[in-house]
């Protein structure tokens, strides 16, 4: 067996860790080449004496020599910088490129990696949805193998068969159908929601993620996401896409064929079993999540979403049908608004208002060039920090 040499963009988050425990497990098979961090440079030294990876990068020149005197002895080469991402994304000397970046700070390093031809496991939903076209051009052009790795995209790749690229109808396909656990607030009163801190909305019931995703499940931005994440991943379209509340997140999504089979991939609500497919896939190797066990789950319930308290979803409905820039928008505005949310500048309830203006207040672009996405996300970011409250 040739061993897989890792690159991992995020080591130090929640998706990092998930990642380094499946890899550890099977030092056989996989190969840790490099691991990148932005500002817990103590957690990334700590992980680097475990997994010795060739190379580690950080953000800034100050955090990459306190790294060195931290790893003092070993050999391993200490990047930094946004073009040290991209350089270890598309070094020679990896296989396979785990983008665990959170947020648009994931994309350039993620396109590097497709553009190189790498196994691209996809947990940043980020990249996909500013740049979506474009991305799905780039991973045609270079031949890289696409895993998703968000666990419902990854659910319905399982339930898919393997030739479902030559279109979703050619296989039968009639819908997706994508779970979402509703979140912390799911029967919360707007009036409840208007009060809500980070804590609260951090403190997600099944999953344990970042706390930018975790607000965003909160909001049920993250299912919007995910809803355009997989129109450009299983090309579909937002209509061929339905979202389901299922609160005990067993079931991970579903596939409905027009002979009325629905498919579904079900499981405990572990981020390493999406993530050990990735890495093993066409093979599964063990996790070291425990089996689920029917009859300790008890019945499973599934509910619609409710677009008048989460405008988020629809926001992002929106955004997908209206194309372009308009999606890349949304991102960028959604990032501001909860970073603000977290920093306690804006009422929960006022994330989707703030993205809902950005969105109507500028114009939208074709987004055929890197450069005009690029361009739609930084103005969409100015945009909505001008619209932010001085303070709440
Ligand atoms: P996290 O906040 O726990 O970790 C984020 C990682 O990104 C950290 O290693 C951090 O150092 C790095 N990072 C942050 N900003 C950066 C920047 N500007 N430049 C370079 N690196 C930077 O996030 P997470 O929960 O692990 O999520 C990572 C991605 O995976 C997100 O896009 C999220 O939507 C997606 N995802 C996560 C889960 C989950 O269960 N956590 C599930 C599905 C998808
Ligand atoms: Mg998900």
């Amino acid at each position: 067996m040739t061993v897989q040499r890792i690159t991992l963009l995020g080591a130090t988050g929640s998706i990092g860790a998930s990642t380094l425990d499946v890899i550890a497990r099977h030092p056989d098979r996989y190969q840790v080449f490099a691991l990148t961090a932005h500002s817990r440079v103590d957690e990334l030294a700590r992980l680097c004496r475990t997994h010795s990876p060739r190379v580690a990068v950080v953000a800034t020149a100050e955090d990459a020599s306190r790294l060195q005197t931290l790893l003092q002895g070993q050999s391993i080469s200490i990047l930094h910088g946004p073009d040290a991402l991209c350089q270890v994304a598309a070094s020679a000397e990896t296989d396979t490129v785990m983008a665990a970046i959170v947020g648009a700070a994931g994309l350039l390093p993620t396109l590097a990696a497709v553009k190189a031809g790498k196994r691209i496991l996809l947990a940043n939903k980020e990249a996909l949805v500013m740049s979506g076209a474009l991305f799905m051009r780039e991973v045609a052009r270079s031949g890289s193998a696409l895993l998703p790795i968000d666990s419902e995209h990854n659910a319905i790749f399982q339930c898919l068969p393997g030739n479902f690229s030559r279109g979703l109808a050619q296989v039968g396909v009639e819908r997706l159908l994508l779970t979402a656990s509703g979140g912390p607030f799911r029967n919360w009163t707007v009036e409840q929601m208007q009060q809500a801190t980070p804590e609260q909305a951090v403190k997600h019931p099944k999953w344990s993620m970042g706390r930018k995703i975790s607000v965003d499940s909160a909001t049920l931005m993250n299912k919007g996401l995910e809803l355009i994440e997989a129109c450009w991943l299983f090309g579909t379209t937002p209509d061929h896409v339905q979202v389901v509340v299922h609160p005990e997140s067993i079931v991970h999504s579903l596939v409905q064929y027009v002979d009325g089979s629905t498919l579904a991939q079900l499981g405990n609500p572990d981020m390493r079993t999406p993530i050990a497919l990735g890495l093993a896939w066409p093979d599964r190797v063990p996790a070291g999540v425990s089996a689920l066990e029917l009859f300790a789950t008890g019945s499973l319930n599934f509910e619609a979403p409710d677009e008048v308290r989460f405008p988020c979803l629809r926001l992002a409905r929106e955004a997908m049908m209206a194309g372009g820039t308009a999606p890349a928008v949304l991102n960028a505005a959604n990032e501001v608004a909860v970073q603000a949310f977290l920093d306690g500048r804006l009422r929960f309830t006022d994330i989707p208002a703030l993205i809902e203006r950005t969105l109507t207040e500028l114009p939208m672009m074709a987004a055929d060039e890197l450069s005009t996405i690029l361009a739609a996300d930084r103005a969409a970011r100015a945009h909505a920090s001008r619209l932010l409250p001085v303070s709440v």
